[in-house]
Formats: structure tokens, sequence, C-alpha cells
């Protein structure tokens, strides 16, 4: 191929998608193709898709659909399908899209080179939707020299092995695999060496990771990446309800950079639908969980996913999961009606909600969360809280185009992930400069229903450690 040929990657979905993104983009580039600012520049375009829910199945093939005239005009354009759509219907998209040469699965990233290779020099269309036992790795990792942002996905596992009764996951993803420790803490140290500062581990289950393959357990490789130089902060999601270990709770009282938030979902406030959903946690043992949690640090945020609509939900089960979110105050959550989805147990459930009843209930979740949030956020003025600088805030952006400003305008966000917006005077104060990457102490002056606003009182780049915003309790 020449130098000159360019790809375009179009992701939906969750944050697994995003950095199989980025193992594309990686593979793609290793290949000698250069990104291309928009689909109808690009000689190859890939759309990474997401199966969860019906809507995100459309979503990608209306992107197909819009691919079909730009392959009329230009018949030597490659056009490849990936992720859970891809694992799901396989060989059917080919037969239903004329326009795409290429359908691979969520383990065939690895392979992409040689379908790439297949379309281009043997004129094929390619299907592999083979699922593999291992993680797919790149070897050694390269990272662009300065990646974007200060944050970054790293998954150390990939697929399911729980089977919630309405979820596609381990259908399309596979069974659980966990990534070798040493490849993780290998591609974390190359992100740090090119500029990252924050990452957030990924698994759909982190308590599991390891255990299959007898490798070190999930809190073993925290301890580890807990030590790996110029990273700052460390997150991880999703913790299953049912697999949150003490070993994992108590973590957050001796690692300095684990971030003061968990991801923790509920899904639902009532032991009977949780029961239908096959989540194998009742709703007390959750709110022990919590409990637990919160005892560690009275600040620990915690938020969660939430669906509503499920077949069979009542009235009383639905006001089971308002009084749930009353009593954890989740610091922010994500609400989803009920879809069905192919394979799953509940798309064969009796006790259907309709379409304006699952709206109903998730406009009442919404209201309600953005009370807790807005009362939660309020909390927070009068405190001085270490903010990881993530860039000039957006208002910012808009001032200096519109009329210049004195003082700098800056958004970055806590260990607890509220994000917050604040100045900085540039004369006033002590190690001033580029503040993009550090931990800085800003002083929260207002809340706002999604984030904080306030002043910097002090620029540091120690990493936080135990001190600020965090409270252990004895
Ligand atoms: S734990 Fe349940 S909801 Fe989460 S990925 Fe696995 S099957 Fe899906």
């Amino acid at each position: 191929m020449t130098e000159s040929k360019k790809f375009f990657i179009y992701t939906m979905g969750c944050q697994m998608n995003v950095y199989d993104t980025g193992q594309m983009e990686n593979i793609l580039f290793s290949m000698g193709y250069k990104k291309a600012a928009t689909y109808a520049l690009a000689d190859i375009v890939l759309a990474n898709t997401c199966a969860i829910r019906e809507k995100a199945e459309q979503k990608a093939f209306s992107f197909l659909g819009r691919l079909a005239k730009l392959k009329n005009k230009n018949p030597e354009l490659i056009v490849g399908i990936g992720g859970c759509v891809a694992q799901q219907e396989g060989m059917k998209i080919l037969e239903r899209m004329p326009q795409v040469d290429m359908v691979f699965g969520t383990d065939a990233i690895g392979r992409l080179p040689d379908l790439i290779r297949t379309v281009a020099l043997e004129n094929k269309r390619v299907v592999d939707i083979e699922t593999a036992h291992k993680v797919f790795e790149l070897g050694p990792v390269k990272i662009e020299s300065s990646p974007r942002g200060i944050s970054r996905f790293v998954t150390i596992m990939q697929g399911c092995d729980n089977f919630c009764t309405y979820c596609v996951v381990p259908h399309v993803r596979g069974r659980e695999k966990s990534r070798d420790p040493f490849h993780i803490l290998q591609e974390i140290k190359a992100l740090t060496e090119a500029g990252v500062r924050e990452v957030t581990l990924l698994g759909q289950n982190v308590n599991s990771y390891g255990k299959k393959e007898g490798l070190c357990s999930f809190v073993e490789l925290l301890e580890r990446i807990n030590g790996t130089d110029n990273l700052l902060r460390l997150r991880f999601t999703t913790s299953h309800p049912k697999d949150l270990s003490s070993e994992l709770i108590n973590a957050y009282t001796y690692l300095d950079k684990l971030c003061r938030h968990i991801h923790l979902p509920v899904q639902s406030g009532s032991t009977d639908i949780l029961k239908r959903m096959n989540r194998r946690y009742t709703r007390d043992q959750y709110l022990k969980k919590v409990e637990e949690l919160r005892k560690i640090s009275h600040d620990m945020a915690v938020s969660t996913d939430i669906i509503v609509g499920f077949p069979g939900e009542t009235e009383a089960d639905f006001s089971d999961t308002l009084d749930l979110i009353k009593e954890v105050e989740y610091d922010s959550l994500f609400v989803f009606n009920y879809s069905d989805r192919p394979k799953v147990p509940a798309a064969a459930m009796d006790g259907k909600i309709s379409k304006s009843i699952q709206n109903e209930r998730l406009q009442a979740v919404l209201a309600l969360q953005e009370s807790i949030a807005m009362k939660k956020n309020r909390a927070q003025v009068g405190m001085t809280l270490d903010v990881l600088v993530e860039g000039k805030s957006k208002k910012q952006n808009r001032k200096t185009e519109t009329m210049g400003s004195n003082e700098d305008q800056w958004s970055g966000r806590t260990s607890s992930n509220r994000i917050v917006n604040f100045t900085a005077d540039p004369q006033g104060v002590e190690g001033a400069g580029s503040f993009y990457g550090k931990i800085v102490r800003v002083g929260i002056e207002k809340a706002l229903a999604h984030s904080l606003r306030g002043k910097m009182v002090e620029a540091s780049s120690k990493p936080e450690g135990m001190k600020g915003e965090k409270d252990y309790a004895a």
C-alpha cells in the first residue's frame, strides 16, 4: 500500500469499544495508514459497533447505510464492521449490506491485517467472528507521542461469565479472559511516559480478574499499578456487586492513587426483579456493600446503572428502585429503558412493559437523581478539593475567542469524579504555569447540577496521597 492511505473508525458503545478502537488504530498505524479527518476522506472505514441496546444497533446500520453511496462512487473503499453487532450478526451483515467488505468480531482485532489484505489484494469479502480463549496482545506497545488527553482506558479482561438475563455481552464477547499483568503494566508504563496521568482499568467484572488463568488477584494488580511512576490516579470499572470483596473495599484505605469512586451497577431496587435479572444479590446485600464502602470514607462516590421497565416490573418494584436511589444517594447514575435483545432469556419473559410506562419511569429516575446530585454538589461548596486538570474549560475557549481574559479558566475532576471548572490567576499562585495533567487544590465556590465551580488556591504536581478530601474512618 502507498503512504497516503487513510482510515476512519466510527466508535459506538462502551469504554471497552473505545479501548478496542485504540487497538485498531495502533494496528492500522503499524500498517502505514494515517488517520482521516472524516470518513469521506478515508480509504478504509471501520464501524466499531455496540449491541447492548436496540437503538445502538440501529445506529450502526444507519452509519453503514450512509457508506453505501461512498462505496458506489469509490469501489476501492474498504468498509468493515467490528464490535458486538458484527459478532452477533456475522454473515447476515454481508448478505444484507453489499457495501460491507469485512465483518470482524470482538476477538478478531488482532487478525485485522490479514483480513484487510484479503479484501484489498484478493478482492474477497470476509467474515471472522471466531472467539479466542486468550486476550489479543498487540506486542510491545507504541503510544503516539501526545496521546489524546491525560486519561486513558486500559482493558484488563474481556467477556463475562455472569449471564444476566437481559444482557448480550456473554453472547457476543464470550467468556471471561484476563490479560497478563506484565502486558497491562507495560502498557500503563508506556502511557505514563507519553503523558497520561490517570488510567481506568476496564473489565465486565474486575473482581474475577486472573482467577481462571491463575494470575494475580485484582487487588494485587491494583497494588502493582499503584507503584507506576508518574501515574497520579487509578480507577476501574466495573465491579459486579455480588463479587465486590472486602479485600477490594479495604484497598481504598492504602492505595494512594485509587480514586474515591466506584461504579456499582444495581440495575433494580427490587429483590424480585434482581432475581428475574439473574443478578445473584438481593437489595439488602447490595445496600450492605455500599455501607461497607462508605465506612472507608463518607465521601466515597458511588455511581450506578439502572434498567427501568424490565419484564414484570410492577409499580411496587419500581418504587423499591426509587427508594433505593434515595437511600444510597448516588453521585451519578445511568438509566436505560429495558429492550429485548437477541438470544437473551428476558426476551422470552412475560409481562413486557409498554414504552410509555418505561419512559415515565425513566423520567422519574432522572428527576430524583437530579435533586440528589444538586444536594450533594451543594455540600461541596466551601471545601478545598484536589483536582486533576484535564485542560482549559469550554468557557475559557469561548471567552478567548471573543474577548480574551486575565484569568485562566481550567477544567478537571476530583478523585470522586466530579467535574470542576475553576479560575486560576497566573500572577497570584505560586507554581502557576501550565496546570495540564497536574493535581491542584481548588476552593469550591458554586454548585451546579452536573459540575462545580471554584478558584485555585494551590498549584501542586504532587500525587494526592492520604490528604485533602479523603477522610478515613478509624
Ligand atoms: S455482569 Fe451481567 S450485565 Fe454485566 S456484562 Fe455480564 S452479563 Fe452483562
